[in-house]
């Protein structure tokens, strides 16, 4: 196309959108953004803006001797390698560059919000000021400062393409606009039960307590956009689902790690303060896809204040939880094993075992820290039923390359196309690796793909 409205057309305009078309017009390109929403942020704006990075100078700051090579290898083996190597070693070896891009634009990554995020040796969780609305809020001013179209309450429909087969363009109903190049960037799937069901079957197999965390525009229509111009979707059945009980539709990003987690079986399975995802695949593996959360009224006392990675946990909201029949209660662990429905001898037993861990101070089975076990033994008891249901991403979508170049099954680029975030699958794998890896993925492929589509549009 010899004078296309634009050189580069982003969709979508998230964190990795907002990120592409910031790139693409610092290197000269003609952009156009455009949001199918009233506005700019997705579920990037909601997020808690964690940004996964190594060998930052926030953690030299703190004492962290880190690298891109020790992101990769943990990476790869916490995936088991399954996952798109190219993907993943560009993602370790931008991650630090990225976070510092974000800076400089503003979000403020302080040496305090750095934790461990995953299950990670060296933390590698960055957690920005002000949440991901900083992030949003941060590219949202840069992109002020370019003069970038940015077209809200605009969906688009359809990709066009030339007679060679090149993307060159997209429809919004009656509307065509021509580009020399188009990123796709509409973020996940979790907001449609229909996709969830196709693609990420695992999230969708707790039936009503499924639920979506994040923006309702995730809607998965970069998969169908790509998919009718050929491209290929990898990452089946992958994303990140939270257990949860079911009490609200409340984020809860940790589970309280003092609780016994028990199996329907009556056995402790894990060290309750392993990372969720941990967690929540071995749930997944589990007869009935669930387990329970045990604990006395000592526990229940003790419990003054919700924080913000688990709300649920206050005294008197647990007592009516209770009262309402939503949280189990019983004067006996035998008569609250009966009503949950888990074997009763089986969960006496445990709750010996790890009563006698309290009191001993070392929990010989899992090796859990001292300060989290506490005693289960004085009634009324408590259980908590966990599903793996509160689906807070999704990571099957559109096959790229390093370049961010959208790619059909037989593994060719299909020119003119590029995508990033959460629309694409291979960078994220089965377990999610650690929280800020998906903003991290955003952002790093969300630059690249601005990037390589205003080259490709030059050219
Ligand atoms: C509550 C919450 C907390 C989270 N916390 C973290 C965290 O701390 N760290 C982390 O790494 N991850 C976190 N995540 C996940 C992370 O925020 C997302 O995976 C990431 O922000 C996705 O960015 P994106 O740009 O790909 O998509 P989005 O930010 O969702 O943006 C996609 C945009 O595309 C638009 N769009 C969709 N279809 C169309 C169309 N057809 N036409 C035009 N526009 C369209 C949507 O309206 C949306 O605005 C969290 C998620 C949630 C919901």
């Amino acid at each position: 196309m010899d004078h296309p409205d634009y050189d580069v057309a982003v969709i979508g305009a998230g964190g990795a959108g907002m990120s592409a078309a910031l790139t693409a017009a610092s290197d000269g390109a003609r952009v156009v953004l455009v949001e199918a929403g009233d506005q700019v942020g997705g579920s990037t704006v909601l997020s808690g803006g964690v940004f996964y990075a190594a060998g930052t100078h926030i953690q030299r700051q703190m004492g962290f001797t880190d690298s891109a090579e020790a992101m990769y290898r943990y990476y790869m083996a916490v995936n088991r390698h399954d996952v798109v190597p190219d993907l993943v070693r560009k993602l370790c070896e931008e991650s630090a560059d990225t976070l510092n891009w974000l800076i400089a634009l503003g979000v403020d990554y302080r040496p305090e919000g750095l934790y461990y995020s995953g299950a990670e040796e060296i933390p590698r969780g960055h957690k920005p000021v002000g949440l991901g609305a900083s992030i949003v809020a941060a590219l949202d001013a840069a992109l002020g400062k370019h003069p970038v179209d940015v077209a809200l309450r605009t969906r688009v429909t359809a990709l066009i393409t030339d007679s060679s087969g090149q993307v060159c363009g997209f429809r919004s109903g009656s509307e065509t606009i021509s580009a020399g190049a188009v990123v796709l960037t509409t973020g996940g799937f979790g907001s449609n039960p229909e996709k969830l069901q196709r693609y990420f079957p695992d999230a969708a197999s707790a039936g009503d307590w499924t639920w979506y965390i994040g923006s309702k525009g995730s809607q998965g229509e970069g998969l169908d956009l790509g998919q009718s111009v050929g491209a290929d979707i990898v990452g089946f059945n992958r994303g990140l689902v939270l257990l949860t009980d079911n009490f609200a539709h409340d984020v809860q990003a940790q589970l309280p790690a003092w609780l016994l987690f028990a199996t329907q079986g009556g056995h402790r399975f894990v060290n309750e303060s392993t990372n969720m995802a941990i967690v929540v695949e071995m749930v997944l593996g589990m007869p009935g896809r669930q387990c329970f959360g045990i604990f006395d009224e000592d526990s229940r006392l003790a419990c003054h204040c919700a924080t913000e990675r688990n709300p649920s946990y206050q005294c008197e909201l647990l007592a009516s939880l209770a009262d309402s029949g939503k949280l189990i209660r019983a004067m006996s662990l035998e008569s609250l094993a009966e009503q949950a429905g888990i074997d009763a001898d089986a969960l006496l037993e445990t709750v010996k075992t790890y009563n006698n861990a309290a009191e001993a101070g070392h929990d010989e089975r899992f090796f859990k820290d001292a300060a989290l076990l506490k005693t289960i033994r004085r009634p009324p008891f408590y259980a908590v039923r966990y599903k793996p249901a509160s689906v807070a991403l999704t990571a099957t979508g559109l096959s790229i390359d390093a370049h961010a170049r959208v790619l059909d099954e037989a593994g060719r680029q299909i020119p003119g196309l590029y995508a990033a975030g959460e629309t694409t699958g291979g960078v994220l794998g089965k377990i999610y690796t650690a929280s800020g890896n998906s903003i991290a993925n955003a952002i790093i492929f969300g630059r690249t793909a601005g990037r390589n589509a205003a080259l490709f549009a030059k050219k």
